[in-house]
């Protein structure tokens, strides 16, 4: 394999280094030209005429390409707007085949089955790489439609974009169909001398707060812990809803975990209710964390992966970075985090608005993520030492990255705390039960959801019989073993019965069991088994105690008090008749 890059400054220059191509072949043995070319330049009549020259010049050649918010040549952003790579597979084995289809949302299912069926027929395809356009567009659709191919298959790649990052126009162009405004082009490549392997970098790491995302819709982010969302980067960030939202917030995007792998979602724009759009869709329902990127933290993360491509011994490297990389960075030190994969193997690639990567079986969307793929034809060399050009990292950790840490550090044990205060609140001291007031409170929701048309319910109270004795008797000390025992049937026998039952003191040795779908005949079964078992425990000192019981089944007219009243009244009646007995009312 072979690569050539070049700026296409002027026709003259493309015939020029078209020419050297063409000499270069005479004396090789080519399996296959490929051009790819990426415009930071949307101009039509200019992709077509260069487009017109590589057909003519070089007819074998298969093309793609489209347009980007910027060029990576030879390892660096590209300061003309066409950059042109040349890549030639030099094995026979090797194959290539072009696909080219219009991508809207209505085609995107007839494109994922036709290219599924060219998968089908040319078992040879080890890697598809894409450009697609995707202009507002939900790429959730397109991913969620390969989930079925081939494993082994990788597939990576970008969506095409404009040098204006407010502008969505865009194109993607092939020999096949040549320009479209809408569209999907697929390179599947492959053949047994050939290797991909793929990766993605971010650099940016969580930080802190964990937020749940409570409303989402495609890639508007509307509430995050129940709150409109942008109050978040307003309250943690102090980032204000103004010209430079975007621009702040590049360096704080969203983090999570989708598909088991870490996902970044940038926020493009705050609108008026609170909401940001993002750069693509995020799903509801997950944790998110604020992330952030610098410098120091980004360019570690380059080392650290870049060891695996360099191990791959890859002939030639492509790059799909996210134009937000760009804005972060500046273009004068965008280079710093793409020059050193230019040291393992010639690395081109361009500035993206959204990179796609299958990884364990899905294809994902990323924004403001380097996906990497570094290609080989042949064997490794084990003679041989691939390494990746190396800053010295040691000892300089960023001031940033000890913050961070000292955040996360600070945040865990906050979270660790909160958790055991939340349990503490909801919790009695003694038998460790729910106390009053949440065993209150779970009996109002049961009962809300009762009287929307949700599922009946019971409540058992109990309390222990002449319970003075004991404490008079034989002290305080073994009153408690006493109440600590009933706490631990009375939990074993809902967990065994009715697993979804809560059990609460009510007070001193007075207890609450809240069983929900249940009736009063269930109640009445696990009220039986509670005194039943009660009873036959021999305290050392107090030997048998009892409890006497009052069940009853909720009603339509009940409120809260009136259910209490007459659960309460169960068990007066128990006692009245003489305890250690179950009264239904
Ligand atoms: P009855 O059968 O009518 O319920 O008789 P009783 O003796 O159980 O009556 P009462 O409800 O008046 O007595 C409850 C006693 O429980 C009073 C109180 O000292 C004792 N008590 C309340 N909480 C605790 C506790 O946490 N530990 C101990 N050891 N005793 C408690
Ligand atoms: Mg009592
Ligand atoms: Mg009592």
């Amino acid at each position: 394999m072979k690569q050539f890059q070049f700026e296409y400054t002027s026709i003259g220059k493309l015939k020029r280094e078209l020419d050297k191509i063409n000499q270069w072949r005479k004396s090789k043995v080519v399996s296959s030209v490929i051009f790819e070319f990426y415009a930071e330049d949307t101009e039509r009549s200019q992709i077509e005429l260069a487009c017109e020259i590589i057909d003519r010049e070089v007819p074998d050649a298969i093309y793609m390409g489209c347009s980007s918010n910027g060029n990576i040549i030879e390892g660096g952003l590209s300061s003309s707007p066409i950059g042109v790579v040349c890549t030639i597979c030099e094995f026979p084995s090797t194959q290539v085949k072009l696909l080219h289809y219009v991508l809207t949302a209505e085609s995107v299912t007839d494109v994922v089955s036709d290219l599924k069926k060219q998968l089908a027929k040319n078992p040879w395809v080890k890697a598809v790489s894409m450009l697609m356009t995707m202009r507002g567009m939900s790429m959730t659709p397109f991913c969620d439609a390969f989930t079925d191919i081939n494993p082994e298959i990788e597939m990576f790649g970008g969506g095409a974009f404009n040098p204006d990052l407010n502008n969505d126009e865009a194109c993607v162009f092939s020999k096949n169909r040549g320009y479209t405004s809408k569209g999907v082009v697929f390179l599947l490549f492959g053949g047994e001398d050939m290797h991909v392997m793929t990766t993605f970098i971010t650099g940016w790491k969580p930080l802190g707060k964990e937020f749940k995302v409570t409303k989402a819709d495609g890639c508007v982010l509307q509430e995050l812990d129940g709150k409109p969302a942008y109050e978040a980067y307003y309250r943690y960030l102090n980032i204000a809803n103004d010209e430079h939202f975007f621009n702040n917030t590049l360096e704080f995007p969203f983090f999570y975990r989708h598909h088991g792998i870490d996902i970044l979602r940038a926020p493009i724009s705050s609108n008026e209710d609170g909401s940001l759009t993002m750069t693509s869709d995020i799903d509801k329902n997950v944790t998110a964390r604020i992330a952030y990127g610098d410098p120091w933290t980004i360019l570690e993360s380059i080392q650290r992966d870049g060891r695996h491509i360099a191990d791959f011994q890859p002939e030639i490297i492509k790059i799909f970075s996210c134009a937000a990389r760009r804005t972060y960075w500046g273009d004068d030190e965008i280079s710093k985090e793409t020059f050193p994969f230019q040291s393992i193997a010639p690395t081109s690639g361009f500035y993206t608005s959204g990179e796609f990567l299958k990884t364990d079986g899905y294809l994902n969307q990323h924004n403001v993520t380097l996906v990497v793929a570094a290609l080989r034809e042949g064997p490794r060399d084990s003679n041989v030492h691939f390494e990746m050009q190396n800053e010295q990292f040691a000892g300089k950790v960023s001031m940033i990255n000890r913050l961070a840490t000292f955040i996360d550090a600070a945040t865990m044990e906050l979270e660790e705390v909160n958790k055991k205060l939340a349990e503490m609140a909801i919790s009695d001291s003694l038998t460790g039960l729910l106390n009053r007031g949440e065993i209150q409170h779970r009996i109002n929701e049961c009962l809300k959801l009762y009287k929307e048309n949700g599922p009946k319910f019971s409540l058992i109270m109990f309390d222990i019989d002449y319970f003075k004795r004991v404490n008079d008797n034989f002290g305080h000390k073994e009153g408690d073993t006493v109440i600590l025992k009933l706490t631990e049937i009375a939990k074993k026998t809902v967990q065994d019965l009715a697993p979804d039952g809560s059990v609460g003191r009510w007070g001193g040795e007075e207890f609450m069991v809240l069983l929900p779908n249940a009736g009063s005949d269930k109640a009445m079964r696990v009220a039986e088994v509670i005194r039943t078992t009660f009873a036959a425990v021999d305290f050392p000192a107090a030997h048998h105690k009892t409890i006497s019981v009052g069940v009853t089944e909720a009603l339509p007219s009940d409120s809260s008090d009136t259910l209490s009243v007459r659960v309460d009244g169960a068990l007066y009646v128990a006692k009245e008749n003489g305890r250690n007995r179950i009264v239904v009312k």
